[in-house]
């Protein structure tokens, strides 16, 4: 039987973000002079007159200050999530996924400064944190939801490994083909749960369960059941937000990477989402997250599939691209803008997407 390990010392204070590389560092500044001093409106002023219209695609996860234990998984801050709202709203039109995936699968012309708001995974957060402040200022946002997670109350898999890593009592450990690690400061544990992370994506489904037992066995430390259920929606949150203004997209059932998938089980795994989702709202579910958020995901099979369950469009991770006319409405890309204020404005203006459609010309791609 697992039973949490002691809290580590430099765990008994909330956790938040984790630390920012040099580069990260050094062009902070940079950006925030150019927001303040009216370079990246100017920007999307001049884009709109030369360019044909596109759509910014944001995407969120969690909303909040901090983390309940050191974790990856992207955070956006209360305050400045209301102040990317207050901007979005002012500034662009806010329209929901689904008019804007019909908007594209019909061919016609993408309407003047389209915004979306999306968030994955189903954090409770949303409810606490985000939801409020949409309602506020009345923007319409889609929340995707891995229904079975939501159901069992189990955590998903990367906070489960995050979770056993801040709170183990092992100071070095060797996990065999999942690498040696040492736990003894706040950056070797912050690195190894990056790395073992990052290790286990690649993992098969079928095998990443028991490697995740094993995992959490060496660690000694596993979630507390009743922690693991307050990370998420309610179904009741769920109605609630539906009532007003938030709509449910389909993000499968028990998030898995469908890289790799049996087409059969990738249906059910779809299917089964988008009628629990449906079942609950009491509408049609008609718009998609890939799990894991990897273009491989997208192939001729899973669009067919989505396209069969009547879904009008779905969504990647993609954080460089603006949806553009043309783009095909189930590899539409999201931009997910971490740190701050500043670089939110300065890829939801246009600059950052165009900077990087550029670079990927220059190289050829
Ligand atoms: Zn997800």
């Amino acid at each position: 039987m697992l039973v949490p390990g002691p809290t580590p010392a430099y765990h008994r204070q909330p956790f938040s973000a984790a630390p920012l590389t040099l580069g990260q560092r050094l062009s902070r500044p940079v950006i925030g002079a150019f927001s303040r001093l009216g370079i990246l409106d100017a920007y999307g002023i001049m884009r709109r007159h030369l360019a044909p219209p596109a759509a910014r695609v944001v995407a969120y996860h969690r909303v909040g200050n901090t983390y309940e234990f050191p974790s990856d998984v992207p955070l956006t801050a209360a305050q400045d999530f209301e102040r990317q709202i207050a901007h979005l709203t002012r500034k662009y039109r806010v329209i929901s996924l689904s008019d804007l995936g019909r908007t594209l699968g019909a061919g016609r012309s993408l309407p003047e400064k389209a915004a979306v708001i999306t968030f994955d995974d189903g954090y409770r957060d949303n409810y606490l944190l985000a939801y409020p402040i949409l309602k506020r200022y009345g923007a319409p946002a889609t929340i995707f939801l891995a229904t079975g997670h939501i159901d069992a109350g189990t955590p998903f898999w990367w906070d489960r490994v995050s979770y056993a890593v801040s709170h183990t009592s092992r100071e070095q450990l060797d996990l065999g083909r999942l690498g040696e690690y040492r736990f003894q400061t706040v950056t070797e544990r912050w690195l190894a749960a990056r790395t073992i992370r990052s290790r286990l994506k690649d993992v098969l489904d079928s095998e990443k369960n028991s490697a995740i037992e094993e995992l959490v066995g060496h660690l000694g430390a596993d979630m507390p059941g009743p922690l693991a259920r307050d990370l998420f929606l309610s179904w009741d949150e769920v109605r609630e937000m539906s009532h007003n203004g938030i709509d449910f997209g389909a993000h499968t059932v028990n998030h898995p990477t469908l890289i790799g998938m049996p087409l059969g089980q990738a249906h059910s795994e779809i299917a089964r989402s988008q009628r629990r989702i449906a079942e609950v709202v009491g509408r049609p579910v008609d718009t998609f997250a890939y799990p894991d958020g990897r273009r491989a995901n997208i192939t001729a099979g899973i669009k067919a599939i989505l396209r069969e369950l009547g879904f009008v469009c779905a969504v990647y991770g993609n954080p460089d691209a603006l949806v553009r006319p043309g783009t095909d409405p189930y590899e539409m890309g999201r931009l997910s803008p971490r740190w701050n204020f500043n670089t939110f404005h300065l890829t939801v203006c246009g600059l950052y997407p165009d900077l990087m459609t550029l670079r990927g010309r220059m190289r050829g791609r």
